[in-house]
C-alpha cells in the first residue's frame, strides 16, 4: 500500500484493523461458532449476490445486519453457523462474458462454441469473487467466505435437481405456451418482476402507432388501432366491446366502423358522414380478409381465425375501439385465442426475427418490421402516427423487449397459493405491514413462474424427451446417479453442453430420449438454497430439521418479488413450510440527491475511501439507525456517516483514555463476572448503572425483536450521557483527594465500559473489543480473550431506578436552561451569580446532591424554588463586588493551570508564579494562598524577567493582567 493511501486512513481506521489483525491470529470468529451453545442452533440463511461487480453499500448495509443479528444471538448462547452463498449462474454472468468476448447473440455464442463459452462464465464468476473479500472482512462482518457455497457447484446443482423432480412428481411442473417479456438479444424470456425490480426499465418512448383498414364481409371496413405494427403478421383475430357503441362513417365513398367515441378524434381534417350507431355484439362474427399470407395450414384450417370477438380489455380510451389480436405476441391476445380456440403459430425466433411461416415477412427483424409496415400495407394503411408510451427494456442489455407467446415449463403457482398465503401468517416481518401488504399481494396475484430459459450458463432442467414425435415420452431424473444407470455414463459436471450429450434409450419405444435443451431460471437456485447449500437430502438429512426453516433473513424490498418469494415458493412446494421465521427488509439506499447510485452522477462517496477515514463502526451505526432498517427509502449521506463517528466512536473513545491511565494506575481490571453490590452511594454512580441497565434492556428487546433502529438509539443516547455527564461531572472525583471517592468512580465508569462493550458488541465490534480489551487488562495479549466469546449481559433489573433517571433529567434540562441564559447575556460560567430559581413542582427540594450538581454547573451561590414556575427557570444575575471577585480569582487559578499544561508541567511539579497588572495587587494578597494551593505554586511574584516557561497577557473584566510561571 502506498503512502498516500495510508496517509488517508484515520486514526480510527486503523484501530480497527489493528482488531482484525486480533481477530485473525486468534482465528476468533471460528471459536465464536464452536464455543459451548446451550441454546442450540440459530440458523441464518444468506441471500446469494450476483457475482458480477465490486460489494456495494446496497451489498454493505444487508451484510452489516447480517453480522449484527448472528453476532447477537452468538453471545446469547447459540450456535450460528455462517456460511456465504454465491449467485453464480444466469444473465448477469453470461452478459458480462458476451461483454468480453466481444459476442452479439446467441449465434456468436453458438459459434464460439456452448462449451468455450460456458468455461468462459466459470473463469469469470471464479476471478470475480475474490475482489469482494477484502470488503466483506474490512466492515466486520463475520462469515465463513473460504467454504461458500456456490450454485454452479455440483452438490449444489443436484440438489436443485432433486427439488426438481420433487417439484414434478407433485405434479407441479407442466409445459405451456405462455405469452411473456422477451429480450431479442439475450433471447430469452425474462420475468415480469425483474423487469420492474429496475426502476430504469420501463421508459417512455415514442413510438408509431398505426390505424389498418380490415375488408370484411359485410359492406364495411373496420378501422383496427395498434401501437406495434410490427405484430400485425401474427394476426388472426379483432375485438370489440360489446356493449359499447360503434358508429358506421362514410369517407371517400367507403363505410368504415369504429367506437363512437373516436369518430372524432380518427376522421379530424377529414370530410365524414356519420350514417348510423351499432352496437359492439353488432360486430361480433363478422369475417375479415387477412392482412398478409400465413405460410401455415394453421390458420386458414382453424374455422375460428380472422374474425371479430367481443373482448373486455378493448377500450376507447385511444385508438378505434377495435383491437387487433395477435396471441403469439401479447398477454390478451392469447388469452383470447386461447379462450377461442385459435391456433398457436410461432413466427418469430427467439431473435426476434420472423420465420419462414411468416411469408413475405420473412428474415425481418421486429424493429425493421415496424418500419416497413407503411409499404406492405400500402392503401390498408389508414393512417400513422407518433404516440408515446411506456416500454419495457431488457434490464440487462437494454434492447426492447417483446411480448412473446412459447413453449417453456412451468411450475403451478396456483396450486400452492393457499399454503403460501397461510404459511405467511406464521412469519414475523419486519416492518410489518409487509406480510398483510406487499407481500401477501405478491401471493395472491403471482403468475405461474416459468422455470425454464434458452441459454447457457445454469442448472440443466432436467427433462429427457423421447426424440420419437409419435411418443414424446418424458424421464425426468432427481440425481446423478438416476442420470448414470438411465444412460450408462460417468456422470463428473451438470452443466451445458456436457449434459446434453447424455442420451438413452425410450423405455416406451427404443427411441433416443434427449435432454430438452433450456436452463432452469436462476431463482429456482437461490430458492433452493436451504437445502441446495447442504446437499440435501443426499447429505444431512438427519440434521435437517436443525437446519430449516432459518431463524433469520435480510434483504431489500426488491426481494419481496425475489428471493424471498422464490424461498417462499419452493419451500411450500417442497416441504409445505415456510422458508423463514424472521425477515427485515430494507428499504431502497438511494445516492445523496436521492437519484439512483451511479458513477457517472458522483451521487456517492468511494465506499473504500469512507470505510478508510471513518471506519467501519460509524459506517454499522450510521446504517443500522437508519430508517432504512424498517423498510424506509433513504439517501445516503457522507455527513450522517460523519456525525455517527463524531456521536458514537469518538466520545466512546474518548471516555475510554480519560479511564484507562487511572485504572493502570490503581491495577484496576474488571473480570468476567465481576460485580459488588452497593459499592457507591454516589448519585452520579447510582445515576449511570441504572442508566446502563435500561440502556442494556432496551439494546436488547430491540435486537430480539430485529428492530434495528431504536437499538442504535439507545446506544448512542448512552453514549451521550456518559460522556457529557457522567464522565464530565466526575472527572474531579477521579483526581480528588479524596480517595475511597475516587475508587468509586473508578470502579463504577469500569463496571460501566466492561458491561456497555459487551451490550453493543453486535453493533460496533470494533471499538467493543477495544474497550473489553484495556477494562479486562487483557489488552489484546491473549488471543483467546475477546468481547465477541463472552455471553450477553443479563440485565441487572433492580439498578433500574426509574425515579432517579427521571430526577437527574429534570436536573439537566433546568442546567441547561441557565447556561443557556447565561450564554445569551455573555456571563461566562466561571463568573460566580448569586441564585437559580427553579419549579417547586419538580419535586427536587429534598434532592440535595442533585442539587449540589445544579449548582456547581450553573455556578450559583443557591438554588430557590417557586411554585407559580413551570418549566423555566429564573438566574439571579446581579454581581455583587464579592462575586466579581470571585469570579476573577477563578480566572486567574485558570490561566495559571493552562500555562502550567503549556509549559508540560504534571501535577507535583511546583513552580513561581510572575504576575504585572497594579489592579490585580490587593486580590493577590487576599487570595495567595488559596491560589497557592489550587495550583502548585511555591510562590507568587510580582514583575517580569527574561526566562519564563510560559506567559499570557490577558485582560479580565477590562482590567489588563500579565501572568507567567518560572522556576
Ligand atoms: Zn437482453
Ligand atoms: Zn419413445
Amino acid at each position: 500500500m502506498s503512502t498516500e493511501e495510508q496517509n488517508q486512513k484515520s486514526v480510527f481506521s486503523k484501530e480497527e484493523e489493528k482488531v482484525l489483525e486480533f481477530w485473525k491470529k486468534g482465528d476468533t470468529f471460528k471459536k465464536s461458532v464452536e464455543k459451548d451453545a446451550p441454546q442450540g442452533n440459530y440458523v441464518f440463511y444468506d441471500g446469494p449476490p450476483f457475482i458480477t461487480g465490486l460489494p456495494h453499500y446496497a451489498t454493505l448495509l444487508p451484510s452489516i445486519a447480517k453480522d449484527v443479528i448472528p453476532r447477537f444471538f452468538t453471545m446469547k448462547g447459540y450456535r450460528v453457523d455462517r456460511v456465504w452463498g454465491w449467485d453464480c449462474h444466469g444473465l448477469p454472468a453470461e452478459n458480462k462474458v458476451e461483454k468480453n468476448l466481444d459476442l452479439k447473440n446467441k449465434k456468436d455464442i453458438e459459434n464460439l462454441g456452448v462449451e468455450r463459452f460456458v468455461r468462459e462464465c466459470r473463469d469469470y464468476v471464479s476471478t470475480s469473487s475474490k475482489q469482494w473479500e477484502w470488503y466483506i472482512e474490512r466492515i466486520g462482518r463475520w462469515v465463513d467466505m473460504k467454504n461458500a457455497y456456490k450454485t454452479m457447484d455440483l452438490k449444489f446443482m443436484e440438489s436443485v435437481m432433486w427439488a426438481f423432480k420433487s417439484l414434478y412428481e407433485k405434479g407441479l411442473i407442466y409445459e405451456d405456451y405462455r405469452t411473456s417479456l422477451h429480450c431479442p438479444r439475450c433471447a430469452t424470456p425474462l420475468s415480469k418482476f425483474e423487469v420492474t425490480m429496475d426502476a430504469g426499465s420501463y421508459r417512455e418512448v415514442e413510438d408509431d402507432s398505426v390505424i389498418v383498414e380490415f375488408e370484411t364481409d359485410k359492406d364495411f371496413t373496420l378501422l383496427a388501432w395498434t401501437t406495434t405494427p410490427w405484430t400485425l403478421p401474427g394476426n388472426l383475430a379483432l375485438a370489440v366491446k360489446k356493449d359499447t357503441s360503434y358508429s358506421v362513417v362514410e369517407h371517400s365513398g367507403k363505410k368504415y366502423v369504429l367506437a363512437k367515441e373516436r369518430v372524432e378524434e380518427v376522421f379530424e381534417g377529414k370530410k365524414y358522414k356519420k350514417v348510423k350507431d351499432i352496437k359492439g355484439k353488432d360486430l361480433v362474427g363478422t369475417g375479415y380478409t387477412p392482412l398478409f399470407d400465413l405460410q401455415n395450414g394453421k390458420a386458414k384450417e382453424n374455422s375460428g381465425t380472422f374474425k371479430v370477438y367481443d373482448a373486455d380489455f378493448v377500450s376507447t380510451q385511444e385508438g378505434t375501439g377495435v383491437v387487433h389480436i395477435a396471441p403469439a405476441f401479447g398477454e390478451d391476445d392469447f388469452q383470447l385465442g386461447k379462450r377461442e380456440g385459435l391456433p398457436i403459430i410461432e413466427l418469430m425466433d427467439e431473435n426476434g426475427v420472423y420465420g419462414e411461416v411468416a411469408g413475405e415477412w420473412e428474415g425481418y427483424y421486429f424493429k425493421e418490421a415496424n418500419e416497413k409496415v407503411k409499404e406492405k400495407l400500402g392503401e390498408r394503411l389508414f393512417k400513422r402516427e407518433k404516440s408515446v408510451h411506456s416500454y419495457p427494456f431488457c434490464y440487462r442489455c437494454d434492447t426492447s423487449l417483446i411480448h412473446k407467446t412459447q413453449k417453456a415449463w412451468y411450475l403451478s403457482i396456483e396450486s400452492v397459493r393457499e399454503k403460501m398465503v397461510e404459511s405467511n401468517k406464521e412469519i414475523n416481518w419486519v416492518p410489518d405491514h409487509f406480510k398483510e401488504g406487499r407481500f401477501k399481494y405478491n401471493l395472491e396475484s403471482a403468475p405461474d413462474w416459468c422455470l425454464s430459459r434458452s441459454r447457457y450458463w445454469g442448472s440443466p432442467v432436467p427433462i429427457w424427451r423421447c426424440d420419437n414425435k409419435e411418443c414424446e415420452n418424458v424421464e425426468v431424473p432427481g440425481s446423478i446417479k438416476e442420470i448414470e444407470s438411465l444412460s450408462g455414463e460417468k456422470v463428473s459436471d451438470l452443466h451445458r453442453p456436457g449434459i446434453d450429450g447424455i442420451t438413452f434409450p425410450c423405455r416406451e419405444c427404443g427411441g433416443k430420449m434427449k435432454r430438452v435443451l433450456e436452463v432452469l431460471d436462476c431463482w429456482f437456485e437461490s430458492g433452493s438454497m436451504p437445502f441446495a447449500q447442504f446437499h440435501y437430502p443426499f447429505e444431512r438429512e438427519d440434521e435437517w430439521k436443525d437446519l430449516f426453516p432459518a431463524d433469520f433473513i435480510i434483504e431489500y424490498t426488491g426481494q419481496l418479488r425475489g428471493w424471498f418469494y422464490y424461498l417462499h415458493v419452493l419451500s411450500n412446494a417442497l416441504f409445505d413450510s415456510y422458508a423463514f421465521k424472521n425477515v427485515i427488509v430494507t428499504g431502497v439506499l438511494a445516492g445523496s440527491d436521492g437519484r439512483k447510485m451511479s458513477k457517472s452522477l458522483g451521487n456517492y462517496p468511494d465506499p473504500k475511501l469512507v470505510l478508510d477515514k471513518y471506519g467501519s463502526d460509524a459506517l454499522r451505526i450510521y446504517f443500522m439507525s437508519s430508517p432504512i432498517m424498517l423498510g424506509g427509502d433513504t439517501n445516503l449521506s457522507e455527513e450522517d456517516i460523519q456525525d455517527a463517528l463524531r456521536k458514537n466512536i469518538i466520545l466512546l473513545s474518548n471516555v475510554l483514555s480519560f479511564y484507562t491511565p487511572f485504572a493502570k494506575e490503581e491495577k484496576f481490571f474488571v473480570k468476567e463476572g465481576e460485580w459488588r453490590e452497593g459499592f457507591s452511594d454516589n448519585i452520579l454512580d447510582r445515576w449511570i448503572l441504572a442508566r446502563l441497565e435500561q440502556t442494556i434492556e432496551e439494546i436488547e428487546e430491540n435486537l430480539k425483536n430485529y428492530t434495528l433502529p431504536p437499538a442504535c438509539k439507545a446506544i448512542t443516547l448512552f453514549i451521550e450521557d456518559l460522556s457529557t455527564w457522567y464522565i464530565r461531572r466526575s472527572r474531579k472525583r477521579f483526581k480528588g483527594e479524596d480517595r475511597e471517592d475516587a475508587r468509586r468512580a473508578l470502579y463504577t465508569t469500569g463496571l460501566v465500559l466492561h458491561r456497555f462493550s459487551k451490550a453493543i458488541a453486535p453493533v460496533l465490534p470494533f471499538v467493543s473489543e477495544n474497550i473489553w480489551q484495556k477494562v479486562t487488562g487483557n489488552d489484546f495479549e491473549d488471543k483467546e480473550k475477546s468481547v465477541h466469546l463472552t455471553d450477553y449481559p443479563k440485565v441487572e433489573k433492580r439498578l433500574i431506578d426509574e425515579k432517579l433517571v427521571s430526577e437527574m433529567q429534570k436536573a439537566r434540562e433546568f442546567t441547561s436552561l441557565a447556561l443557556k441564559e447565561r450564554a445569551e447575556n455573555n456571563i461566562k460560567v466561571r463568573q460566580p451569580l448569586p441564585s437559580l430559581t427553579i419549579p417547586k413542582g419538580a419535586g427536587l427540594e429534598e434532592k440535595g446532591d442533585l442539587l449540589e450538581i445544579i449548582k456547581e454547573e450553573v455556578n450559583v451561590k443557591e438554588i430557590l424554588f417557586d411554585e407559580s414556575l413551570e418549566d423555566g427557570v429564573v438566574l439571579d444575575k446581579k454581581i455583587t463586588p464579592d462575586l466579581k471577585e470571585e469570579g476573577e480569582v477563578r480566572e486567574v487559578t485558570r490561566t495559571i493551570q493552562n500555562l502550567r499544561k503549556k509549559a508540560g508541567l504534571v501535577p507535583g511539579d511546583r513552580v513561581k508564579v510572575f504576575y504585572k497588572g497594579k489592579d490585580f495587587q490587593e486580590l493577590f494578597s487576599k487570595w495567595g494562598d488559596k491560589l497557592k494551593k489550587e495550583t502548585g505554586t511555591e510562590e507568587i511574584i510580582e514583575g517580569e524577567r527574561g526566562d519564563f516557561l510560559a506567559e499570557k497577557r490577558s485582560e479580565i473584566n477590562e482590567k489588563e493582567l500579565f501572568l507567567a510561571i518560572g522556576r
